[in-house]
């Protein structure tokens, strides 16, 4: 580390008050540093040399360029009865005015109040090489310096406030265009929020009546679908007489289309009553094994592929979760059948596993299937979404599935996860609590946060 002094002045009169301002322009000027910089390191020379003059007569002023960091140095001396102490040298001098404005950059090392020892520091952006040929080059201007000049002195500091007046001048008036601007701003802003606030409402008006449209439809298919399918079975089971091999095939043809036609209304009946609000839990302890059980019992019949194998595990030590059961096993049963139809050769593994940080279980489906793509990954969590693939037009579907089981986990104060890659296969996590909190209970904000996970706004007012 390199320090080279620049400049040492002993503050004896008001003449060498003037001179460290004129030497610390000057020096500043030599270092590059930019106008305003000069100015201010200036006035900072000038104001704590006068300070203390005012009250000592052997008070001394440098400046000295450090290398390692790169930093130019005011060093301030003074001993004596009268010195004040820094706190009223640099924040309460007898005009009241603070110094903070001129030190900006600068750190203070206070080595000692009593005898008034302070560092001034400020870093310069240069090189360490720079700075310490510079320090050198100054050194040698210096001594060659002419005396100051008081008359020439008040003459640049003139020069200098004209400047600063003009510079001041110049951005009062960028200040007032960009107040101008960011005022009409401002009113745009304003009129934009008056519209989106009529379009929300819209908005709100057109859901809850698309609610209420859905599940009144919905309720008037309902029973012309129950019709249909019990005289196709009737028609079947040859009640009313004997059936072509034709005819037979027409009314299964006829028994099919409305059975996928139900799912689709019993879809969208779900989707219309959680939309509404108007869907109730009704926790319970579920037992993990018996809901495997159950839906190895249900689903397995689906698997008509001796290709595929389906599979439940359970971690050994997990036994029950407090929830409702009949929204999970309806998730997990979708999340199922979705991977028997998407995979035609490996398997399927249910699993439930404990994540004790969080005090949550997570039910995951993984199959070695067909995958999706990550540019549909969200896409199929919207209505009547369903992915371009080979398989599609094979299996059944109404793309109001995952949409629902979204809904439903949000319900649950749950969540879910998908992983996959394309020709490799899914996961499919349901992450729940381990013990649902009925709502009165859960915070707003814990409840704001579940719904904004789960892509759930707040429930529409009921359809009457
Ligand atoms: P659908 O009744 O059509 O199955 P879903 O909402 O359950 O409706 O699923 C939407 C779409 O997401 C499906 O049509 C399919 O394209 C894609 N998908 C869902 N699960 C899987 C999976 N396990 N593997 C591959 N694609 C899947």
């Amino acid at each position: 580390m390199a320090l080279t002094t620049l400049l040492t002045v002993t503050l004896r009169g008001d003449g060498d008050v003037l001179a460290a301002r004129r030497h610390a322009r000057y020096i500043a000027e030599l270092l590059g540093l930019e106008a305003a910089d000069q100015v201010r390191i200036a006035a900072l020379t000038f104001e704590l040399a006068h300070e203390l003059f005012r009250h000592t007569l052997t008070a001394t002023l440098a400046l000295a360029v450090e290398t390692a960091p790169p930093t130019l140095q005011i060093t301030l001396h003074a001993r004596g009865d009268g010195v004040p102490s820094w706190q009223v040298i640099l924040h309460e001098r007898a005009g009241g005015e603070d110094l903070q404005p001129l030190l900006a950059d600068f750190t203070i090392d206070l080595i000692s109040n009593h005898a008034a020892i302070a560092v001034l520091r400020k870093p310069l952006a240069l090189s360490g090489a720079i700075a310490d040929e510079r320090a050198r080059a100054i050194v040698e201007l210096l001594t060659e310096a002419p005396q100051i000049d008081p008359f020439a002195e008040i003459v640049q500091q003139n020069r200098e406030l004209t400047e600063s007046l003009g510079a001041l001048q110049t951005r009062q008036e960028q200040l007032r265009d960009l107040n101008r601007e960011l005022e009409d701003t401002n009113r745009g802003v304003v009129a934009l929020y008056a519209e989106l606030d009529e379009k929300a409402v819209e908005l709100r008006q057109a859901d809850a009546m698309k609610t209420r449209f859905l599940s009144n439809m919905s309720h008037e298919f309902r029973t012309p679908l129950g019709s249909i399918r019990a005289l196709a079975q009737i028609l079947l089971q040859r009640l009313d007489g004997e059936l072509t091999a034709e005819q037979e095939k027409q009314v299964a043809l006829i028994q099919g289309a409305a059975a996928e036609l139900t799912d689709l209304v019993n879809d969208l009946l779900d989707l219309a009553k959680i939309e509404a609000g108007r869907v109730d839990i009704r926790p319970g302890m579920v037992s993990i094994r018996e809901l495997f059980s159950a839906l190895r019992g249900m689903l397995g019949p689906l698997l008509q592929n001796d290709q595929v194998a389906l599979d439940f595990h359970c971690e050994d030590e997990l036994e029950s979760l407090y929830t409702d059961e009949t929204k999970l096993s309806q998730i997990l049963r979708n999340f199922i059948s979705n991977a028997l139809k998407f995979t035609q050769i490996g398997s399927i593994d249910v699993r439930a596993r404990r994540s004790i940080q969080n005090h949550e279980i997570e039910f995951s489906v993984s199959d070695t299937g067909i995958g999706i793509a990550k540019n549909d990954m969200e896409l199929i969590f919207e209505e009547f979404t369903q992915v371009e693939n080979n398989l599609q037009q094979y299996v059944k579907g109404t793309g109001l599935g995952l949409p629902l089981c979204r809904q439903l986990a949000a319900l649950l104060q749950g969540r879910i996860d998908v992983q996959s890659t394309p020709g490799e296969g899914s996961t499919f996590t349901l992450i729940l609590p381990e013990r649902y909190m009925p709502p009165a209970t859960v915070s707003p904000a814990h409840q704001t946060q579940q719904n904004a996970r789960a892509g759930l706004s707040p429930p529409a007012a009921p359809a009457p």
